[in-house]
């Protein structure tokens, strides 16, 4: 017997105890410092329910579980839903101080009508027999004026046709005025973003032109609830406006938002993926922008009631009871993901639509693969990541994200590391300590 490849184990934070995850043989404990330190010295005091829950392994019986973990995973992946994101356009009516599309053309003169039609098309075929949804993302998907507008209302004629749901992306400037469009589609969800309290929102998400657009957003949110459609807030956080998150809670909870069962939120981390950002220094990394939110959850709990932070795996776990599947793999591109634009062309996945030299193929005006190419973003998980082979996070870690590995290394099949461990430590802490 010897210890599990897949054993994690670190310090919880703000505690003088230890906790140890094993996401292979799906189990979790709480360390007291002696008992941690067995792990170190590997000499323990009872060994039969290590065994038992699978930190001490046979290595040919723990490489048999991975074999079979591994098939069950492609099994369930070739069954879950794809996310089709649909670009009508990468214009957009605001122009917030990070946007990483601001470096992209923007092409006028488009068929749409007829690109629409090629879209489905094209999905129709493609994702014959797959559970699918179509997400409309931009650029500014919901753009005022009456052409935007009848685009996106075939589109959702075509969508609905077919019984499909759709998702919207937007910035939420319009919402309220598209809601009579909306309604006549499957409306799973729409995304909108709110960056802080009015002042801090106003002043990153502004108009082109420099109005603010927090009020209005807040109007569409709560227009659109009241019409029984779900609301997913985001907010992209950096260094500048982490400091105002705890206003926005409040302000979400006062407006009752957090109570309405169609409301739910998530914390995009703002990160240089394409176009250099004017002040790196406000960047976070994602150890650090947890590590501010563990600081905010402690100081202020109630934050809990607007959003429960993921901490890798530690909320599901808090949440289930037990831990997830073991995740060979965590980013979906090209696999349960894919994406489309107006000009024709198919990306793997959000990061990646409209970057030049990143189209996998075209679907208009006639269709293209880039076949090898393809077959690369496929393949990528922890089973072909070469840095993931030895490394004990990988079942909570998946490999991370293929674009922005891509953007470090060159190299699809590269690692794009989650500071699990960091993770799990503070999140441990904070859901079963605190
Ligand atoms: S490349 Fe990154 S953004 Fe794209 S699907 Fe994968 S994880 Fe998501
Ligand atoms: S991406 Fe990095 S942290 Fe994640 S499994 Fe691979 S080597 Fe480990």
């Amino acid at each position: 017997m010897q210890l599990s490849k897949h054993n994690i184990i670190g310090r919880l934070k703000d505690s003088d105890e230890y906790f140890i995850v094993n996401p292979l043989s799906r189990q979790a404990d709480i360390l007291t410092a002696e008992k941690a330190q067995e792990f170190s010295a590997q000499v323990f005091s009872d060994p039969a329910e290590l065994v038992e829950k699978g930190y001490l392994v046979d290595p040919e019986e723990e490489r048999k579980r991975y074999n079979r973990e591994y098939l069950d995973f492609l099994d369930n992946r070739d069954a879950d839903e794809v996310q089709i994101f649909y670009v009508p356009t990468y214009f957009c009516n605001f122009s917030c101080t990070y946007c990483y599309q601001e470096g992209y053309e923007h092409t006028a003169e488009i068929k749409h009508t007829e690109v629409i039609d090629a879209f489905f098309a094209y999905i129709d075929r493609e994702f014959a027999g797959r559970k699918k949804y179509v997400t409309v993302f931009g650029g500014e998907p919901l753009l005022p004026g009456s052409a935007a507008k009848a685009n996106i209302a075939y589109l959702i004629e075509q969508a609905t046709k077919r019984n499909l749901a759709l998702a919207f992306v937007t910035n939420g400037h319009t919402l309220k005025q598209y809601i009579p469009i909306l309604k006549k589609g499957f409306i799973r969800e729409i995304q909108v973003t709110l960056d802080g309290p009015q002042e801090i929102h106003d002043r990153r998400r502004m108009l082109k032109g420099g109005a603010g657009t927090f009020s209005q957003i807040v109007e569409g949110i709560d227009a659109a609830l009241a019409e029984g459609m779900p609301i997913n807030l985001r907010s992209v956080v950096d260094r500048s406006n982490m400091p105002y998150l705890g206003q926005l809670a409040e302000f979400a909870i006062t407006q009752g938002w957090t109570a309405n069962k169609l409301f739910k939120t998530q914390l995009g981390r703002n990160y240089e993926l394409h176009v250099c950002q004017a002040d790196q220094q406000k960047l976070y990394d994602r150890a650090s922008m947890y590590e501010d939110i563990y600081n905010l959850v402690k100081r202020q709990p109630s934050f809990l009631e607007f959003h429960r932070p993921a901490f890798s795996i530690s909320k599901f776990l808090f949440e289930n009871g037990e831990l997830p599947n073991p995740l060979f793999d965590s980013c979906p591109g090209t696999k349960t993901e894919w994406a489309f634009d107006f000009s024709g062309r198919i990306f793997s996945c959000t990061a990646t639509v409209g970057k030049e030299g990143e189209a996998l193929g075209t679907f208009y005006p006639q269709v293209t693969r880039k076949d090898e190419i393809i077959r690369e973003w496929e393949q990528r998980d922890v089973t072909t990541i070469e840095a993931c082979a030895a490394c004990p996070m990988q079942l909570a870690c998946g490999g991370g994200c293929a674009a922005v590995a891509k953007n470090a290394t060159g190299r699809i099949s590269s690692p794009d590391c989650r500071p699990v461990g960091d993770l799990l430590g503070m999140g441990l802490s904070l859901y079963f300590q605190t």
